[in-house]
């Protein structure tokens, strides 16, 4: 009778730490299941200073990265 009361505390405390975890990360949210998303090397837009990832951003004529069509323009205008 004792571990059946040991049993329930422990249940009750293990509901009780996943229900306050789920209140910020919700259960099969934007994280996917095989962990964390593997790191991204970060390029910097040099008309905004905007940080993106290299996969998104817009590589100009001079060899710098943009973060948009209009940012690359405009850095040609000038
Ligand atoms: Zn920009």
């Amino acid at each position: 009778m004792k571990y059946l009361i040991l049993l329930v505390v422990v249940l009750a405390v293990l509901w009780y730490w996943r229900n306050a975890r789920g209140a910020d990360a919700p259960p099969g949210g934007p994280r996917r299941a095989g962990g964390k998303a593997p790191p991204q090397d970060m390029v910097q837009c040099p008309v905004c200073s905007v940080h993106l990832p290299r996969s998104d951003a817009l590589p100009g004529p001079d060899g710098q990265l943009y973060c948009c069509a209009a940012h690359r323009l405009r850095a040609q205008e000038k």
